[in-house]
């Protein structure tokens, strides 16, 4: 009886402690536990330098313990089908079931810790280690295609290199980016991490990027978005990672597997409606096997346009005047799409395919929709020679289905992506179906490319001379 009494007391005291400190958020007073989110850029960057500080001096052990509170705090089934549903519904970007798999995937198979691997040199002037160390507060933008998975992914890999970070997410991805920092920030705490390891401003904005980028005490940039953001970091002065746009074609001649490679293309190309930036983008199909190619796909759920004045009436509806996607339209699912169109379609219909010359817009533009233009094409070298332009040397991903092992590595040595899937669907290449871990920050500007903790951390040297070689 005592026992239970005792318990009692103690939860009522913890609830007493929670009602507490989320009245202290919500009037701003002073000292309050902030759960990492700032009213200003200032007080953002200065929690988080702080907690970097703290971090600094937690064990290892420690630091893969606040990486799997991430993972289990995103895997616990409420917490990951909220944030999943709020992404779709905040950004009307993608697909609920798909978010669900995408940030799962974030949790699951993002490397921790271990990703620390330390170099030793042994001689006869003793020993020399090479390890991977923390830059310190790092500085991320996030997208709105990937807005939650991107936080998870970043969180993990940064904090497991000893660093903090302060994440500044689409303004259209706001309510549910704030939510999971909060979410993040709770469970850390609860789990004796330093306070703010992850943060942000209430009210992220261009000027408030600004801000982080021109901020010294933000000694690493890393942006994942489109070109315009990834320019802005890496003319910033200061060490950036960018992982920018991609436009991944594919690639299929006439020893692939048809009837395989038409169902994963639509598999890749509808997943979360195509706005991965590794999803396939366009096809180049050699003829021999371009009717077989479409007839499978229609199979899998691809709707066929062949009215020429119908394809050009589709791109008016999701192109802009100046040729890019329409925002209204980023996303959005075929079905959708096809409505706006007026044609109502069936539930089952994937991604809207077409055939069209290689210079079509659709071909050459990064639409991020479920639309997948086919070039037919003589040969599999024309194929690659097309693939190559498609790709506009973003160096990001590409895919390729085909049984000749002479072709595959020449569209892989030609295309030098940073993923190239051979004889999948493209989301193999971050781990979804493939081995090898997951990111969702790929950075091929920059070089690191499947990014993960280490590629947040500097190589520094310790050296111990004339001992500690013990051969
Ligand atoms: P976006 O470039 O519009 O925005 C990305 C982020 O950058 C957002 O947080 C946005 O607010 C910010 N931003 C953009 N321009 C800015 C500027 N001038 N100043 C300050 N902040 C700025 O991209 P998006 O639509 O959110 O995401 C889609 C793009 O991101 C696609 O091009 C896609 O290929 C790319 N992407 C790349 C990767 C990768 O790992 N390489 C991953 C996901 C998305």
């Amino acid at each position: 009886m005592d026992m239970d009494l005792k318990a009692i007391e103690q939860m009522v005291e913890q609830v007493l402690r929670e009602i507490q400190s989320e009245q202290l958020i919500s009037t701003g007073e002073q000292k309050a536990e902030t759960y990492g989110l700032f009213s200003t850029m200032d007080e953002a960057i200065e929690a988080s330098e702080k907690a970097q500080k703290k971090l600094l001096f937690t064990s290892m052990a420690d630091r893969q313990k606040y990486v799997d509170v991430i993972r289990k705090t995103v895997l616990n089934k409420e917490n990951l089908e909220l944030i999943s549903r709020m992404a779709v519904e905040e950004t009307e970007i993608g697909h609920y079931e798909h978010k669900l798999i995408k940030n799962r995937l974030a949790a699951e198979k993002t490397p921790g810790t271990e990703d620390l691997v330390s170099e030793a040199v042994t001689g006869d002037n003793g020993l020399t280690l090479i390890e991977y160390c923390p830059f310190g507060v790092i500085g991320a933008i996030t997208p709105t295609t990937n807005p939650t998975e991107t936080i998870i992914n970043n969180s993990i890999s940064m904090i497991a290199g000893g660093n903090t970070v302060i994440f500044s997410p689409h303004p259209r991805a706001k309510k549910v980016s704030t939510l999971l920092v909060k979410m993040l920030n709770k469970a850390l705490k609860e789990a004796g991490a330093p306070s703010d390891l992850i943060s942000m401003v209430e009210e992220p904005s261009l000027e408030n990027t600004e801000k982080m980028i021109s901020n010294p005490k933000v000694r690493l940039l890393v942006a994942t978005g489109g070109p315009s953001i990834v320019k802005k970091v890496l003319s910033s002065g200061k060490k950036a990672i960018g992982a920018g746009a991609g436009n991944p074609p594919v690639v299929v001649d006439e020893t692939a597997d048809i009837k395989k490679a038409a169902k994963d293309i639509i598999d890749g190309c509808s997943f979360d409606n195509n706005v991965p930036c590794i999803a396939e983008k366009e096809v180049f199909a050699v003829d021999s096997i371009c009717d077989h190619l479409i007839q499978y796909m229609k199979e899998n759920g691809a709707y066929l346009l062949t009215d020429k004045q119908q394809i050009e009436e589709l791109k008016a509806l999701v192109t802009t005047e100046k040729g890019g996607p329409k925002t209204s339209f980023v996303g959005k699912s075929a079905g959708y799409i096809m409505e706006k169109l007026g044609v109502k379609v069936p539930d089952s219909i994937r991604a809207i395919i077409m055939e069209v010359p290689k210079d079509d817009l659709f071909v050459q533009e990064e639409m991020m929709m479920p639309i997948l233009p086919i070039v037919r094409v003589a040969d599999v070298d024309t194929a690659i020679e097309y693939a190559l332009e498609a790709e506009h040397g973003n160096r990001h991903t590409a895919i390729m289905h085909s049984q000749n092992v002479e072709k595959l590595s020449k569209m892989a040595k030609i295309l030098e992506t940073t993923i190239f899937v051979k004889n999948a669907p493209s989301y193999a290449g971050i781990g979804a179906g493939g081995e090898g871990h997951t990111t969702f920050t790929i950075a091929g500007p920059t070089g690191e490319g499947l990014t993960s903790a280490r590629s947040f951390c500097r190589k520094r040297k310790c050296v111990l001379s004339d001992a500690f070689s013990i051969r």
